[in-house]
C-alpha cells in the first residue's frame, strides 16, 4: 500500500448528505477528500427511457443483499456521484415541527429528536435556497413556520391536477403545491433549464435541470482547488488508533488496489444502509460490536416509511405530463374519527405501460396496461413507520448486507387509503361524467404486490440514530459518534424517527448544520 495521504476532512459518499456537506465546507480552504463508490451517471438518451430505467433497472446497483430469511434482495438504490438525488423526485419537504417531538401513533411511540425544529429551521431555509425549491408557503395546513419564503414560485398544476385540486378543495380539504427542486422557469420557458418532462421521478435529468447533489453541490465544490473527488472509490473499512478514540485510516478499494487515506475529521455519508454496514465492518478490539457501537444501535431501527402507489382510474384520460405537483396533508396527524397520524398523500411521476410492466401487475377488468396508464392518477401514499430495534442492517459471514424488516404501524396507512378511496368517489368536476368519471382505486406497486416491497429502500433512514444518551444512540446531537472523537455521520442514518414526508431536505439541512459545526471546530 502506498504512503497514507492526509486531508483535513474526508467525506464518504456524495449524495444528499455528503454532497451538501462538501458544498458547505468547500469555501473554507480546508483540504477535503470526497470518496464515492460510484461514477458520474453517463449522460445519454436512456436517462429518460422508462424502459431502461424502470423495466431494465439500467442504473440500479447490481449488488445483491439478503433479507432475514436469506433470500436475495435486489435493492432499488443507486451508486453514483450525487447518490440517490440523481434519481429522486425532488419533492423537498420540511419535517413538521411536531415530528421533532414524541408523538403517539396507533402502533406505538415515535420518539423525540435531540434537536428541535427551531434548531434546524435556518438550515431548512438555506437548503431550500441551495436546492432551488419551488413552492408556496401557508397552503399546507401542517407546514411548520419558516423564516424565509420559498426562493421560487410553485410549479403549476396541469389541468387534470388542477381539476383534482378543485375537487379536494370543494370537499373542505387543503390541497397544496408540492415543494419541488426543479429548475423550472414558467414565466420564461425559452430560458428555463427544466423542460417539464414526464421522466423526472426515478430518472436522472439529462439536461441537468433537477436540483440534485451532483449538479448543485459536488460540481460547484470541485471548483475549489482544495476539494478532491475520487470516484469508483469504495470505502471498505475504517481503522482506529490503538485507543479506539479516532479514525486513523480510511481503507479504499479503487481500480483493483487497496489504498488508505487519513484525515482530522472523517464523515460517513454512504446512505443509511451502507453507512451502518461500514461501521459494522469496521469492528476491532476496541469496538467489538462495530465502530462507535457500544450502544448496539448501529444498524438497528431501520425505517423506510410505509409507502404505496395507488392508481385511480377515470373514464377520462389523464394527459398530465408532470404529475408530481399536488399533495394533501389534511390527515397527517389524524382526523376527527381517528386520533393517530395517518400520513401524506401525493403523487409519483406519471406511470406508463413500460413502468407498469416492471411490476407484472394484475390488469383491471376491461383494461390494458397502456390504457390504465393513460387514464390513471398515480398517487403516492406515505405513512410513518416506527423505529423497531429488530428492523436492522447486519452483515452475513461474507460481509454482505442483510436487511431484516417487519412493517409496523400499518393501521394509519390503511385508513389513509380508505380516506383517499372515499374522496375519489366524491369528485364532481369532470364536465363529461361528473362523479361517475372515477372507476376505482387500484393498489399498484411499481414493483410487485400491493406495497413498495423491502427492496424499495428509497427512504432508508434511522440506522445510526442521534440522541443525547450514549446508551441508546450512536451519535450526539451534532452527529458526532459518542465513542469516536473525529467521526461524524450526515446521511439519513441519524434520523430518530421518520416522519411521513420525503426525507431528502432534512438530510440536506442537517448536513449544512453539521457543516457549520465542523467549520467552527476546525477554526
Ligand atoms: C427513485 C427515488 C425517488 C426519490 N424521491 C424522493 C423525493 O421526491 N423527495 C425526497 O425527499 N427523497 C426522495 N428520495 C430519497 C432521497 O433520494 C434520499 O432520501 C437521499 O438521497 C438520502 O441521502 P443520503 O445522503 O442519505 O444517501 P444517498 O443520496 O443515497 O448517498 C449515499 C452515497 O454514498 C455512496 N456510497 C455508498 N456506500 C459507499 C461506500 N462504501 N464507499 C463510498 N461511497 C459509498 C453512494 O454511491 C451514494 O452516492 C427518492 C429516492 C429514490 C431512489
Ligand atoms: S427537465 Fe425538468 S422535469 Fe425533466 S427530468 Fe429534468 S428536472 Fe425533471
Amino acid at each position: 500500500m502506498a504512503a497514507v495521504q492526509h486531508f483535513d476532512i474526508i467525506v464518504i459518499g456524495t449524495g444528499a448528505g455528503g454532497g451538501t456537506l462538501a458544498h458547505r465546507l468547500a469555501p473554507s480552504g480546508k483540504r477535503i477528500l470526497l470518496l464515492e463508490r460510484g461514477d458520474y451517471v453517463p449522460r445519454e438518451k436512456d436517462n429518460w427511457s422508462t424502459k431502461a430505467v424502470n423495466l431494465e433497472g439500467k442504473y440500479n446497483t447490481k449488488e445483491v443483499w439478503r433479507d432475514a430469511e436469506g433470500r436475495e434482495l435486489h435493492p432499488h438504490t443507486n451508486y453514483w456521484v450525487g447518490g440517490n438525488t440523481k434519481f429522486y423526485g425532488a419533492a423537498l419537504f420540511r419535517l413538521r415541527r411536531e415530528d421533532f417531538w414524541e408523538i403517539k401513533h396507533w402502533g406505538g411511540l415515535s420518539p423525540a429528536w435531540p434537536i428541535s425544529y427551531e434548531d434546524l429551521e435556518p438550515y431548512y431555509s438555506q437548503a431550500e435556497q441551495l436546492y432551488q425549491v419551488h413552492g408556496r408557503r401557508e397552503e399546507d395546513p401542517t407546514d411548520p413556520p419558516a423564516s424565509a419564503p420559498y426562493p421560487h414560485p410553485p410549479v403549476s398544476h396541469e389541468p387534470r391536477m388542477q381539476q383534482l385540486s378543485d375537487d379536494f378543495a370543494r370537499l373542505g380539504l387543503k390541497p397544496f403545491h408540492v415543494p419541488l427542486g426543479v429548475m423550472l422557469d414558467e414565466r420564461n420557458p425559452r430560458a428555463s433549464r427544466c423542460i417539464r418532462c414526464e421522466t423526472c421521478d426515478g430518472h436522472p435529468c439529462l439536461v441537468y435541470a433537477k436540483a440534485d447533489a451532483q449538479v448543485l453541490c459536488v460540481d460547484p465544490a470541485l471548483e475549489h482547488s482544495n476539494v478532491t473527488l475520487l470516484t469508483r472509490a469504495y470505502v471498505s473499512r475504517l481503522e482506529t488508533s490503538p485507543s479506539g478514540r479516532d479514525v486513523q485510516r480510511v481503507i479504499v478499494e479503487r481500480e483493483g488496489a487497496t489504498e488508505a487515506y487519513s484525515a482530522d475529521i472523517v464523515v460517513v455519508s454512504a446512505g443509511a444502509i451502507n453507512s451502518a454496514a461500514l461501521l459494522l465492518r469496521s469492528a476491532n478490539d476496541k469496538h467489538p460490536q462495530g465502530l462507535a457501537n457500544g450502544s448496539d444501535v448501529v444498524g438497528r431501527h431501520y425505517m423506510g416509511h410505509v409507502n404505496s402507489v395507488l392508481m385511480a382510474l377515470s373514464k377520462c384520460p389523464n394527459p398530465t405530463v408532470f404529475q408530481k405537483t399536488l399533495a394533501l396533508n389534511d390527515f397527517y396527524f389524524g382526523s376527527k374519527e381517528w386520533e393517530f397520524p395517518m400520513g401524506h398523500i401525493s403523487f409519483v411521476g406519471k406511470l406508463d405501460g413500460d413502468t407498469l410492466k416492471a411490476g407484472a401487475p394484475a390488469i383491471a377488468p376491461g383494461w390494458t396496461l397502456e390504457l390504465m396508464a393513460k387514464h390513471s392518477l398515480d398517487f403516492w401514499l406515505t405513512s410513518e413507520d416506527l423505529p423497531d430495534p429488530n428492523n436492522r442492517v447486519t452483515l452475513d459471514r461474507a460481509g454482505n448486507i442483510v436487511l431484516s424488516y417487519q412493517p409496523n404501524n400499518e393501521e394509519g396507512h390503511g385508513r389513509l387509503t380508505e380516506k383517499l378511496k372515499n374522496l375519489m368517489k366524491q369528485q364532481t368536476k369532470c364536465r363529461v361524467h361528473g362523479h361517475e368519471c372515477h372507476e376505482g382505486l387500484f393498489a399498484r406497486s411499481l414493483y410487485l404486490g400491493q406495497r413498495i416491497p423491502l427492496a424499495g429502500v428509497a427512504h432508508q433512514n434511522g440506522t445510526i440514530r442521534f440522541g443525547r444518551d450514549p446508551k441508546t444512540s450512536a451519535l450526539d446531537a451534532n452527529c458526532k459518534a459518542h465513542e469516536v472523537d473525529n467521526l461524524y455521520v450526515v446521511d439519513a442514518s441519524f434520523f430518530a424517527s421518520s416522519g411521513a414526508v420525503n426525507p431528502a431536505l432534512t438530510v440536506m439541512a442537517n448536513a449544512l448544520r453539521v457543516g457549520d459545526h465542523l467549520l467552527e471546530r476546525l477554526k
